[in-house]
């Protein structure tokens, strides 16, 4: 140890040594401020667009297709493709120089949000009014979802394979549909008294549709009548309908911007549009690069990635087996398997940022913070890195090198104390392939709930990394 430096010496040294953290709004100048509102206010209107994983694929397509995008299954000429998997999954390409079997840039984020599922026999009424029931999806807190307004979004397949989608509550004269709380002053042995987690239960988020009867008292369920007579009478629906439907409640309301500042986006359903989104943007930029650029936007992320839109399934396989035939290669097992091991891959997903006022439950000095810029997580999981798929220091080394070459702001995160709890996310299932794979997405605070926050910054930087990233080599 050198016990003599300097003031200056030990000052300067204390510059080149220590990582010190950069809040975006520091270092942003000007004119990168003014691109970080902009950004926010497209990104507003894809929140409000895409509420369901189906509206977020009708979007994404959307955008897509302005891009130059085309449907690989249709056989046009290109060299970027977009694929749909039974229209809740979809995933766009950017043809790279390289040859396919030397690897991807893959960056995969998924589009579906916590909710409340209507069950297929949703709709009964009690004590002379209708209701829908519901079946949560994902990790929800129920007592969020408590007297709010709610709108349904959903798609029914009739009789004869004709499909209506349903979007009510989103527009300012449409009703919107709730789900009532116990009054306060009868609640203190039913609720108040208990463990939150017993307090309120599922069989309880019963969604109230109506309160008006048909036909008169010898009319045998009235109030049930009457909302199926109107399901009829607007959409041509019967009850048995609502058996091939998917009909998710989701909150009533647009994006907002939130304090004075306008510097937050509050909104339902960030996890994960907003990597989403900024994937989305990122590939719609993308020139053609070295390597091909691939966003997967994967569905069923919130129940554990099952189900054939989840990304257990093998639709990123699929795919690019379809971009090996595109560009005029055998879609060999070993082509496949060529090009997914040589792959790297961010699992684009929003962490937890840290909450001001439950800062026991994070580690501050590895925990994401709001205004920090974009955040990786080199490891998810719980107690032990349990069910996490871990990335490599090399590929850590690279990511780093590259953001810092092109000015994103980048902080490191972790989900939480080590014993506190935790979560997973896709990573592990592109791992399977041997690719690299290291978590990258935006910080939020309310994760899961229905107005989860999010800073504009981070929301900027979690694009520019992926901008850089679909760029590089
Ligand atoms: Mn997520
Ligand atoms: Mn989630």
């Amino acid at each position: 140890m050198k016990k003599n430096m300097s003031k200056k010496k030990v000052e300067e040294l204390r510059k080149r040594l220590v990582r010190k953290p950069q809040l975006v709004w520091d270092v942003a100048k000007p004119a990168e401020k003014k691109k970080v509102f902009e950004f926010a206010e497209r990104y507003k209107g894809f929140l409000d667009a895409a509420k369901t994983e189906r509206e977020a694929v009708r979007e994404i397509e959307g955008f897509a297709k302005k891009k130059g995008f085309k449907d690989i299954t249709k056989g046009d000429r290109g060299n970027k493709f977009y694929k749909i998997n039974k229209n809740k999954n979809i995933a766009l390409a950017v043809l790279g120089k390289r040859p396919l079997v030397a690897g991807l840039n893959l960056i995969a984020s998924h589009i579906d949000s916590p909710r409340l599922d209507l069950k297929q026999n949703p709709v009964y009424e009690e004590v002379d009014l209708a209701f829908l029931k519901t079946h949560y999806y994902g990790g929800i807190k129920k007592y969020q979802w408590l007297a709010r307004p709610l709108a349904i979004h959903g798609t029914v397949l009739k009789k004869d394979g004709s499909s209506v989608n349903l979007e009510i509550g989103e527009a300012d004269d449409d009703p919107v549909f709730t789900i009532a709380d116990l009054l306060p002053h009868l609640a203190r042995k039913v609720q108040t008294d208990k463990k939150v987690s017993d307090a309120f239960a599922g069989e309880k988020l019963n969604v109230l549709a109506g309160s008006l009867p048909l036909g008169d008292e010898e009319t045998k369920e009235r109030f049930k009548l009457a909302v199926l007579e109107y399901l009829f009478s607007t959409y041509g629906l019967i009850e048995e309908d609502l058996i091939s439907a998917e009909i998710e409640i989701v909150p009533a309301g647009r994006a907002r911007d939130v304090g004075w500042d306008r510097s937050l986006v509050g909104a339902y359903g960030q996890d994960d549009r907003v990597c989403t989104y900024a994937a989305l943007e990122a590939a719609g930029e993308t020139k053609p690069p070295q390597t091909t650029a691939l966003a997967l936007f994967m569905d069923k992320e919130e129940v554990g990635s099952d189900g054939s839109t989840g990304a257990k399934s093998r639709f990123l396989e699929d795919f690019v087996a379809d971009l090996l035939e595109t560009t005029g290669q055998e879609a060999s097992a070993k082509a496949l398997r060529s090009c997914l091991m040589a792959s790297k891959a961010l699992s684009a997903d929003v962490n937890g940022a840290l909450d001001p006022d439950y800062q026991e439950v994070h580690e501050k000095r590895n925990a994401a913070r709001i205004g920090y810029g974009v955040c990786i997580t080199k490891f998810t999981g719980s107690g032990g890195k349990y069910g996490s798929s871990d990335a490599n220091a090399e590929y850590l080394a690279q990511i780093r090198k590259l953001f810092n070459e092109n000015g994103v702001v980048w902080q490191t995160g972790e989900l939480g104390k080590v014993d506190e709890g935790g979560g997973g996310t896709i990573a592990k299932f592109l791992a399977i392939y041997g690719m690299e794979v290291l978590d990258c997405g935006t910080p939020l605070l309310s994760m899961h709930s229905p107005f989860e926050i999010a800073s504009k910054a981070d929301i900027y930087m979690t694009y520019k990394g992926y901008r850089a990233f679909f760029g590089s080599k």
